[in-house]
C-alpha cells in the first residue's frame, strides 16, 4: 500500500499517554519530528506510525521546521 493509505481503523495514536483514535499513518521520516517535540512512541519498532489529528498536525509542523520551513 502506498504511504498514507494504510488503514487507520481501530488504531490509536502511537504517542505515549495519548489514546485518541488515529487520523493518519505516517512513515519513519516523522520520527525526528516526534523526537524534537519530545513525544515518545509506545512502540519504537513501528514502520508505520498511527497519529491522532492533533499529534499529526504537531509533527507535520515540526518536520517542516526541521527541514527549514
Ligand atoms: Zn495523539
Amino acid at each position: 500500500m502506498p504511504e498514507g493509505e494504510v488503514d487507520v481503523e481501530g488504531k490509536t495514536c502511537a504517542v505515549v499517554g495519548c489514546d485518541e483514535p488515529a487520523a493518519k499513518i505516517v512513515g519513519r521520516s516523522f520520527v525526528p519530528a516526534l523526537q524534537a517535540l519530545k513525544l515518545r512512541l509506545k512502540n519504537r519498532g513501528l514502520r508505520h506510525i498511527p497519529l491522532c489529528k492533533k499529534h499529526y498536525k504537531m509533527a507535520k509542523e515540526a518536520l517542516e521546521a526541521l527541514r527549514g520551513g
